[in-house]
């Protein structure tokens, strides 16, 4: 079996680039394939899980067309510009034209030292890429954008971080790679022909209407910009923080990338932080959007040289698309908020009801996906799934009475009960990636036990779907299972 690489970036200027072949290793061993996700790219899954397949996932061998490569990136972390990151243990190592037309990379993750490495040894430790499946593959069947996991397969090598720990290679698969951080290496080079022939890429990878538009490269960064602000939204509409917003970490297709030190809340807290490395709380929840924003900002400033030939004119091109980010944002977080409360024709007014259940869930530390999933469930008059919803409340007092303003205003909706419910069960998951169970899943696989991380990585494909009462998936962790902290 060949695979039909199609390698658009190699042929972009080789600055934009190394080629670089993937480091060997020694025992690799399939841990996990994603067959539906292979069936969706047209690649064969049974070669895909054959040991000709597998030498290609663990980079110890290729198919004559993959072109491995390195791409270049700079990036701001934490605020500080870094003016040269790039992949430091990942690979292109080609694209292919998935089913829907849509041309898709594979990269490897953790396939050895690259130029770009610096200091690092350029592998992945097994628990991070497995903690990458499973929150990636969780956030696509919730259907929030996101780069996809095709396979996890371990080495036979071991790494060093904090432990010696088991290695591992993680097979991503994006609509691209492309980074906020991609365009401010070559801006901060002033290599116009190369932030020409990158943003020309771009548009042909994610907005190939912007082509039509008087100014096309503008087209471009308002369509990453609503991309931004729609995902930032959808996050927040699940209680996920993403835990590294650097620029080098936000794609220019809206995708979700980057999964490492990322959570899903478990009570509701505005200013929750579980990466050991954001001290001060840069990427806290509900800072999310002001970091966006903040983002953008620099993919506006290296566009600029683009936007027009009067440098005057180009920079109020791009303030002008910027503002429109807290007017696309605002729209979708409350068109998802108010989905959550199981209003179909918002108004006036309804965030204000959003907001006042947050505010309650926020002083009760109410569970944040279990209190919308409860809320659900509530018919119009009292009844007996009330209790279900009140019991994460300690004072029932503030949240009763909001319950009672929530149910005056649905008098004013047209749907049914069951409508309704069968509405907000759509976008109220039952089940996300908590972390105890994500921690659980990664010192089971460390001890030789896959199953913990294969079972919660099948019941994750279908999120929504009714549990049954009392499945630990749908627990928030006992007091001794909270996890504080995440790591990368
Ligand atoms: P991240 O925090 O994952 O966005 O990574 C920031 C930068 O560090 C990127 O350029 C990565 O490629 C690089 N990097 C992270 N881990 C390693 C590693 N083990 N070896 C080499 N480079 C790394
Ligand atoms: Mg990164
Ligand atoms: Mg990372």
């Amino acid at each position: 079996m060949t695979i039909h690489f199609d390698n658009s970036y190699v042929r972009l200027p080789d600055r934009l680039y190394t080629r670089q072949a993937p480091a060997p290793v020694p025992e690799p061993a399939l841990v996990r394939l994603n067959r539906a996700l292979a069936g969706e790219l047209g690649l064969d899954a049974d070669w895909l899980a054959s040991p000709e397949g597998l030498a290609m996932l663990a980079g110890n061998a290729f198919p004559e067309n993959a072109a491995p490569i390195a791409m270049a990136y700079a990036g701001h972390q934490f605020g500080n510009w870094v003016p040269q990151l790039g992949d430091g243990r990942a690979l292109l190592i080609g694209e292919v034209v998935d089913a829907n037309g849509i041309r898709r990379d594979i990269q490897l993750k953790g396939s050895g030292k690259t130029p770009f490495s610096r200091m690092g040894d350029g592998r992945a430790a097994l628990g991070p890429v497995l903690r990458e499946y499973v929150l990636s593959e969780a956030m696509a069947a919730l259907g929030v954008p996101t780069t996809r996991a095709l396979a996890a397969v371990t080495t036979g090598e071991y790494v060093l971080r904090e432990d010696r720990l088991p290695g591992g290679v993680l097979t991503r698969v994006a609509s691209s790679h492309i980074r906020v951080g991609t365009f401010q290496y070559f801006y901060a080079r002033q290599d116009t022909e190369a932030l020409t022939a990158l943003a020309d890429h771009a548009i042909d990878r994610h907005d190939t209407a912007a082509r039509q538009a008087d100014n096309p490269y503008a087209a471009l960064l308002d369509g990453v910009i609503a991309r931004q602000a729609r995902l930032i939204a959808r996050w927040l509409a699940l209680g996920f923080i993403h835990g590294v917003m650097n620029t080098d970490n936000m794609t220019l297709s809206g995708e979700t990338i980057d999964y490492g030190p990322c959570a899903f809340m478990d009570g509701f807290d505005p200013g929750a932080v579980y990466s050991s490395i954001d001290q001060f709380g840069r990427y806290a929840y509900g800072n999310q959007p002001a970091i966006g924003h903040w983002n953008l900002a620099n993919l506006a400033q290296s566009l600029v040289p683009l936007l027009d030939d009067d440098p005057d004119r180009a920079v109020e091109i791009a303030k002008a698309s910027l503002e429109r980010y807290g007017t696309v944002f605002a729209e979708a977080y409350a068109a998802e908020m108010t989905a959550k409360i199981g209003l179909e024709t918002p108004r006036e007014g309804d965030m204000d009801l959003v907001d006042g259940l947050l505010k309650r869930m926020a002083e009760a530390g109410a569970d944040f996906t279990n209190t919308f999933r409860a809320l659900s469930a509530l018919g119009r008059e009292t009844g007996e799934a009330d209790e279900r919803f009140l019991a994460g409340f300690e004072d029932r007092g503030p949240v009763s009475e909001w319950l009672a303003a929530w149910r005056a205003r649905l008098a004013d909706e047209n749907r049914s009960d069951d409508a309704r419910i069968a509405a907000m069960k759509a976008v109220n998951p039952a089940i996300i990636p908590r972390n105890h169970q994500v921690e659980k899943a990664i010192a089971a696989a460390y001890g030789g036990d896959m199953s913990v991380f294969q079972a919660l990585v099948d019941a994750l494909t279908d999120p929504f779907a009714d549990r049954p009462t009392g499945d630990p998936l749908t627990l928030p962790p006992a007091p001794d299972e909270v996890v504080h902290q995440t790591f990368c």
